[in-house]
């Protein structure tokens, strides 16, 4: 089938094969389908809008969410030979400029940007000479208000389509289950209903859930005994350096990772974890991002997620090598009050709202009326403070602000650094003979690059260190130096949230937000949470059955391996023999 797209896929990624779902997914591309692709984290999504791209020629724009993800996409997109420009808030408006003129006269094959980059004039001036023969929209549940994830520019994405008719669009995503399925395809205008899918199954992980009240006792014995290396997710940051130090303390070598520790401590932490030498991180949901690790052993939830899409993704970072693992989730009596009670905060009241748009307005002293499209940093504890509210509450209340449209929330944890090069190659050389340092520097950050400068690209300052042999600090230093010089532009790692006004500041007494729009939310919000507790709860269903059940995806047999699928048979004295070794060994994890 396609051989020629295959000989595409061998020249450009070197890979001989497709992934399970890439070639049926490619196919439909390239006969002009709009196209749902749902396929699992690491499945190779990416590769299925960038080939048909190259395959077809002409420019592919992909919706992305997160900066951190766009930037990711461009670099490697670019590190195989791929012309990828981004444009995104940080930018200088003549680089964006540049940038979408690039992609206008057909000198890019890939455009990533946020969807609320839509709705701008410099998008929409040039949208109509665009040369686009494919619409990807990455992270493609971010549509529907089902989703767990809801960005309600998503919805503008449909708007794209009338100027360019003839284009196809591939929705992208990991996680939807039937009704968001359905968004998706009727919010991005489908001319018809088409959705690709691979099996969600995970026949490799055992999934189990562990009913008690002495959580620390059954985590140790689950460590003691796991071989290989381990993530523990906490909900709070608090937790997480207090159980990494109780874990220390009782001999289990380990670590705390979360977004409220200093950049180079965390680095720090995912370097040895990458490294192999760290076997076991205590985190918050901030550790994902960019932590694969293939021989991950074991994925322990010290208490339990709000919905079943994060507790999915999240375990689903153990054996992904495909040899045995392990999801653990430890429940005690406490913990499905303490989600109601999480879910709740999710919803201030509009005066909490209110509040919050006070305070920071008052700490940016950004004017009424004033600061439209400009983006300030939020600390949240700060804002939290000023507010006189919980910081979990105060973030829910800028969440409502962005869905309300008065704000977009941009994430914060792992911004990379990113570098644009401005001066010439004969200015690089003469600074390469002036400062040793500088022109090493220099030379790295080209090198690095393939010499391609349209745009910001991502640089690590580590592996400009190593490629120039000075000291990170050095690289550090010399970035700065070079950007006050007008010879490079600079942005370094950034960590805190950014908040870009998409109106003008309204007196926060005067905020409106639809009473029925946020009872909505709050209404999905705890269908999604209910679907969790229900996996708490005792029941007699297979785990994976159940897990699958959620995800639409009709399931086949028991996975007979689940705490579940064990005490049932333990119950029907069935094949309980040839199990027995392995029960008992489960049975000593959990300690039951
Ligand atoms: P997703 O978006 O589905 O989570 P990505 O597009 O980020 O996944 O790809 C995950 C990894 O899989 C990347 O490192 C990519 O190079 C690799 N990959 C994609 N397709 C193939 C393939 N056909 N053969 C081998 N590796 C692949
Ligand atoms: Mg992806």
């Amino acid at each position: 089938m396609l051989p020629d797209v295959r000989s595409t896929l061998k020249q450009f990624w070197g890979f001989d094969t497709f992934r399970p779902g890439q070639e049926e997914v490619i196919e439909h591309v390239l006969a002009g389908h709009d196209t749902l692709a749902l396929l699992p984290t690491g499945a190779g999504k990416s590769l299925c809008y960038q080939l048909p791209t190259l395959h077809q020629g002409g420019l592919c724009l992909v919706i992305s969410p997160l900066i951190a993800l766009m930037l990711d996409q461009v670099d490697r997109a670019r590190s195989i030979g791929i012309k990828a420009g981004a444009v995104m808030s940080g930018m200088t408006s003549s680089s964006i400029e540049n940038t979408l003129e690039d992609a206008a006269q057909g000198r890019l094959s890939l455009l990533f940007l946020s969807p609320e980059r839509i709705g701008t004039e410099l998008f929409q001036g040039r949208l109509p000479r665009m040369p686009i023969s494919l619409i990807a929209v990455d992270e493609a549940h971010c549509i529907s208000q089902w989703g767990y994830d809801f960005r309600p520019a998503y919805q503008r994405i449909s708007e794209l389509r009338p100027v360019h008719p003839e284009a196809p669009v591939l929705a992208l995503t990991a996680t939807a289950t039937a009704r968001v399925v359905e968004d998706i395809q009727r919010l991005l205008a489908f001319r018809a209903p088409n959705v690709v899918r691979t099996s969600f199954r995970r026949p490799e992980i055992t999934f189990w859930v562990s009913h008690g009240e002495d959580k620390l006792a059954r985590l140790l014995k689950i460590l003691n005994r796991t071989q290989g290396s381990s993530i523990v997710y906490v909900q709070q940051r608090r937790t997480a350096d207090q159980l990494a130090a109780h874990l220390e303390h009782h001999g289990i070598h380990c670590a705390a990772y979360h977004a409220g520790m200093d950049r180079s401590e965390r680095d720090r932490v995912q370097a040895e974890w990458a490294s192999g030498t760290l076997p076991c991180v205590v985190a918050t949901n901030a550790f994902g991002m960019g932590i694969d690790r293939s021989d991950v052993r074991s994925v322990i939830h010290w208490s339990p997620p709000n919905d079943l899409e994060s507790y999915y993704q999240e375990a689903g970072r153990a054996g992904r090598d495909g040899k045995p693992a392990f999801a653990f989730v430890l429940c005690d009596g406490a913990d499905p009050e303490l989600i109601r009670e999480r879910v709740e905060a999710g919803f201030p009241s509009l005066a909490e709202v209110r509040k919050v748009f006070q305070a920071f307005s008052n700490i940016h002293r950004i004017a009424s009326g004033s600061g439209l499209h400009e983006s300030y940093p939020v600390h949240l504890n700060e804002l939290a403070g000023k507010a006189g509210i919980r910081t979990g509450t105060a973030l829910h209340a800028l969440k409502a602000l962005e869905l309300n449209g008065t704000l977009v929330l941009s994430e914060g944890v792992h911004t990379p650094s990113r570098v644009q090069i401005k001066a010439d190659h004969a200015t690089i050389m003469r600074s390469r003979k002036n400062d040793k340092c500088m022109g090493a520097v220099l030379e790295a950050v080209r090198s690095a690059h393939g010499g391609l400068f349209e745009g910001l690209v991502i640089v690590e300052e580590e592996r400009l260190a190593r490629m120039s042999a000075i000291s990170v600090q050095e690289v550090v230093d010399r970035l700065k130096e070079l950007h006050r010089l007008d010879l490079i532009h600079y942005r370094s790692r950034d960590d805190d949230p950014q908040v870009t006004l998409l109106v003008p500041r309204p007196d926060a007494a005067a905020l409106y937000l639809a009473p029925e729009a946020l009872a909505l939310r709050k209404d999905r919000a705890l269908k999604r949470m209910r679907a969790m507790l229900s996996y708490l709860a005792p029941d007699v269903r297979c785990r994976e059955q159940e897990l699958l059940a959620y995800f639409s995806e009709v399931p086949k047999e028991a996975c007979g391996q689940c705490d579940r699928c064990v005490a049932r048979k333990r119950k029907e004295g069935g094949s309980l023999e040839q199990d027995m070794e392995r029960i008992r060994w489960e049975m000593d994890q959990t300690g039951t």
